[in-house]
């Protein structure tokens, strides 16, 4: 087989380390390197502007620039090209700085060999591709970024690493379904995405949303594989999406869509293979379909392929409010460690959802008041506490927030903003940002959405002292209640109420017990310290169950 050419610029000014490089990569055997070089930022920023390279070795420390700066104005000049740095045994800690800014990977230089110099570009190449295409997604590439910022300082295994930047196993379908009217056929893409079938079953929700693409579902698969290891549920992660914004359509436009994505998926679902679960624009009815398509299906009921389905079918009582009150649990018990009596707390929930809504009903039932509340209409502000139950009574009538009297009108992007004690998004991703992270006022932030903060904010948060509970543990309340419907499927039984909501604060509690340790151990913060925990466990679990064939 012709071996395959890639353009590598070396920027670095150390000739000894220039030399070892290339002699590195010319004992590929599957690759044909070709290096130029580089002993300036100026020289390299001026041959990236003539070349086409498709990697760039980048040392951070040169004659006319050092540190971040040298990274970031290589990127300036050049959004695309993957940028691998080349760091000193002193430098790791910048060096991840640059990987968390967007860098695809880092190397020792002292502990480099051909195997994974070779492979570190292999992978960078690989994904800057995909990433291109069908991947490209913003929370893909955060997902990645917390990953490999964890995975390094965890140091797992580089094959188990590689493997986990990427979802093992994934379908997309151009699903076609009848509108109401006689002849209109809509087709709209959906997607399944499972993780990693290492730890058991895969499980995860399923998303309707108009913006819902392959990235963005797996990333959320990944976060999903993180949330259930760190719970030590015996599951992977996954997750499914359609694009398509469910309030434009009917109940009866809904239910076929709904059993037209079973249908199409069914050889990837199954109480042992992959359990979904309601997410965003889903809910209990929509599973209560997929039960129904899937069971007449194999001709038999089978409740358990899928979790949040209505308690008359197998459901799990709390399973609804699950996601919510494991946040209050949280929030609770985080609380009860920093001081703080929630009796004289305050709240902002973004977010009147199914997780928002239930985890404002279950803080303000703790005696917390919470000040600030948003639906996808409006954000309100009272600085004596909303009433959340008339909210809920206005919300049940009108769907949504907008028009009702009990608080005052302010703009959405103030609400992140107002002075509390807990500030909840539980709606959208990427809502603490470099942008705002300076301005964010409170003392806990509980992330009941999937990816509400963008890396650079997390170390924004930390420096400034503000606790952020990481949504992998802290909306993973819903996951672990799904668990025991599982359970209680599987063995024909039913838990009560109280048993579940025990036995659900027990697993956060531990959880965050765990999260708490590693952070204190590692000196990192409450989000990295819950991903070391979870990728940990699947890292062993790999190590064990070892590699087919
Ligand atoms: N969609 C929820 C989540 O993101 C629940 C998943 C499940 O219950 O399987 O955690």
């Amino acid at each position: 087989m012709a071996k395959q050419r890639i353009n590598v610029l070396l920027v670095e000014d150390n000739p000894v380390y220039s030399r070892l490089i290339q002699k590195l990569l010319t004992r590929s055997e599957h690759q044909d390197f070709k290096v130029s070089m580089a002993g300036t930022l100026e020289s390299a920023i001026e041959r990236l502007g003539v070349g086409s390279f498709d990697v760039v070795l980048l040392d951070l420390m040169l004659p006319d620039s050092a540190a971040l700066d040298t990274f970031y104005r290589l990127r300036a000049h050049d959004m695309r090209t993957p940028i691998i740095i080349q760091s000193a045994m002193d430098d790791v800690g910048l060096a991840s700085k640059a990987v968390e800014g967007g860098a695809e990977d880092y190397l020792l230089k002292d502990g480099i060999s051909s195997a994974t110099l070779t492979r570190s570009i292999h992978y960078a190449i690989e994904r800057t591709n995909a990433r291109g295409a069908e991947w490209s997604s913003s929370m893909l590439h955060l997902a990645q970024q917390q990953f490999l910022k964890a995975a390094y300082i965890a140091g797992l295994d580089p094959n188990i690493r590689q493997r986990l930047l990427f979802p093992e196993r994934t379908q997309i379908a151009a699903l076609p379904f009848k509108r109401d009217g006689v002849d209109q056929v809509e087709t709209v893409f959906a997607y399944r995405v499972q993780h990693v079938l290492t730890m058991g079953p895969t499980k995860g929700g399923l998303r309707y949303h108009p913006e819902v693409s392959l990235g963005e579902v797996a990333a959320l698969s990944m976060w999903m594989t993180w949330k259930c290891a760190l719970m030590k549920l015996p599951f992977g992660g996954a997750k499914g999406g359609v694009r398509v914004d469910p309030n434009t359509l009917s109940k009866d436009e809904l239910e076929r869509l709904t059993r037209r994505y079973t249908s199409e998926f069914i050889g990837m679902i199954g109480p042992d293979k992959d359990i979904p679960a309601p997410d965003m624009g889903t809910d209990a009815q929509i599973m209560a379909w997929i039960m129904d398509t899937y069971s007449e299906h194999v001709g038999y009921s089978v409740p358990s392929v899928v979790t949040g389905k209505p308690v008359v079918l197998g459901g799990s009582l709390g399973r609804h409010e699950a996601t919510g009150r494991g946040l209050a649990y949280l929030v609770g018990e985080t609380c009860r460690l920093i001081g703080l009596d929630t009796d004289r707390a305050t709240a902002v929930v973004q977010g009147f959802g199914n997780v928002g809504m239930h985890a404002a009903t279950f803080l303000s039932e703790m005696g917390v008041r919470i000040i600030g509340i948003s639906d996808v209409s409006v954000a309100l502000h009272n600085p004596n506490g909303l009433p959340i139950d008339k909210l809920k009574d206005y919300v049940r009538q009108n769907r949504q927030l907008f028009g009702c009297p009990y608080g005052e009108i302010i703009p959405g992007r103030d609400l992140l903003e107002l002075h509390c004690d807990i500030l909840a998004p539980c709606a959208l991703q990427n809502q603490i940002t470099a942008e705002n992270s300076l301005r964010i006022n409170c003392r806990i932030v509980a992330e009941g959405a999937n990816g509400p903060t963008t890396l650079e904010a997390d170390d924004m948060l930390d420096a400034r002292g503000i606790i952020v509970l990481p949504d992998i543990l802290t909306n993973a309340g819903g996951v672990v209640v799904s668990y025991f419907e599982w359970v209680q499927g599987l063995q024909n039984l039913t838990w009560p109420l109280k048993e579940i909501n025990n036995r659900m604060r027990d697993v956060l509690t531990d959880a965050l017990a765990r999260t708490q340790r590693r952070a204190q151990a590692e000196k990192v913060d409450l989000r990295t310290a819950a991903m070391i925990e979870a990728l940990s466990r699947v890292g062993a679990a790999s190590h064990l169950r070892g590699l087919f064939p």
